[in-house]
């Protein structure tokens, strides 16, 4: 398998900003940022982290506000504040030496995957790395399903049998890519695969049943309310989520999500009194956008709105900033907010 897969990879590897060398700096960085994101989302990322942060050093010194701007957009925030401490403790703990060993488990965000893909490709570790589209061939490959912890570690124990020793992180490369360019979830190109003559599902022509698909859950749907509590000068808040929070760091109109049995508007008033203390005027519906994320999906409203009574206390948030439209781009926000800042521009 390894030598017909690597010779194919040597043929058809695509070139990708952090293929350039193999800095574990530049790996860590782009495995983190591939996990759960696809690589054309991901390359302008890269590059603009790449030009802004060049070493762990840079990044360590960096105010968490800039890392949480660069990483706008790209989503699951908690793995930038991860990318961050872990900088600060490679320069202030580990003399600046990016670990090469089992040391590299123990830093925040670094998990088996990441571990296995900096090990193999910046240190040539046969460390076998395991993701969506591993798993996906593998199971074909072998005409197994993948599901358990303990099917994990049988797929572990037969990539770590067919890693090569002399190109570890090669191979790791070549299966991800092999997944992604032609063992695709949906109509695989067998006949452009370089492992299809030893692959047990192809042979059998099995490859529908492999891997197994779980029926797929139903993603709950929530109204959030958000206001626009504008004062005289034409300035208005913005809070922003704490840091343990999801999106955390983020920046955001204040709000929340809307209870049973509440109209729209009693919510906002609930959630600002909760959130700020205060008592609201409501003026006008400024628009409503809809948003996505993995587990959820959200119709997000925003009324324009006067403090009306009460001296704001922050009661749920990290901080609270009065800005005006033209400081919008200065902070971080989560993307269904961009949205919404767009609808208002709008009215
Ligand atoms: S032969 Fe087809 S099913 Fe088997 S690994 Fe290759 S692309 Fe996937």
């Amino acid at each position: 398998m390894k030598e017909a897969l690597l010779n194919w990879y040597d043929k058809n590897k695509k070139p990708m900003p952090w293929r350039l060398n193999v800095d574990p700096y530049r790996i860590w960085i782009s495995e983190v940022m591939l996990q759960q994101t696809q690589v054309t989302t991901v390359i302008p990322y890269y590059e603009k982290w790449m030009y802004q942060f060049p070493s762990v050093d840079m990044l360590a010194q960096a105010d968490i506000e800039d890392v949480l701007k660069l990483w706008e957009g790209l989503g699951y925030y908690q793995r930038a504040h991860n990318i961050k401490k872990t900088a600060e403790i490679i320069i202030n703990e580990l003399e600046g030496d990016f670990p090469s060993n089992e040391t590299l488990k123990a830093l925040p965000g670094i998990g088996e995957y990441i571990y296995s893909a900096i090990m193999s490709i910046a240190f040539n570790a046969p460390t076998p790395v395991i993701d969506g589209n591993v798993k996906r061939v593998g199971s074909r490959f072998w005409e197994q399903q993948f599901i358990s912890a303990r099917d994990i570690k049988d797929l572990r124990i037969r990539l770590e049998e067919q890693i090569s020793k002399k190109r570890a992180g090669c191979f790791n490369q070549a299966m991800m890519d092999l997944g992604r360019e032609i063992c695709k979830p949906i109509n695989p190109e067998c006949s452009q695969c370089p492992i299809s003559s030893n692959c047990q599902s192809f042979q059998n022509k099995t490859i529908k049943l492999y891997p197994y698909k779980p029926k797929k859950k139903k993603i709950p749907l929530f109204d959030v309310v958000v206001g626009y509590i504008e004062d005289q000068n034409k300035r208005f808040i913005i809070t922003k989520r704490p840091d343990e929070k999801m999106l955390g760091g983020l920046w955001e109109l204040p709000g929340g999500k809307r209870e049973k049995g509440e109209s729209l508007r009693q919510g906002l008033t609930r959630e600002l009194k909760e959130e700020l203390d205060i008592g609201i005027a409501i003026q006008l519906k400024l628009g409503m956008v809809e948003h996505a994320y993995s587990h959820m999906k959200i119709k997000l409203h925003a009324y324009k709105c006067k403090i009306d009574n009460g001296t704001i206390k922050q009661r749920a948030c990290q901080d609270l900033k009065w800005i005006t439209k033209k400081d919008i781009n200065k902070y971080s926000f989560p993307t269904a907010n961009h949205k919404l800042f767009k609808k208002i521009g709008e009215c």
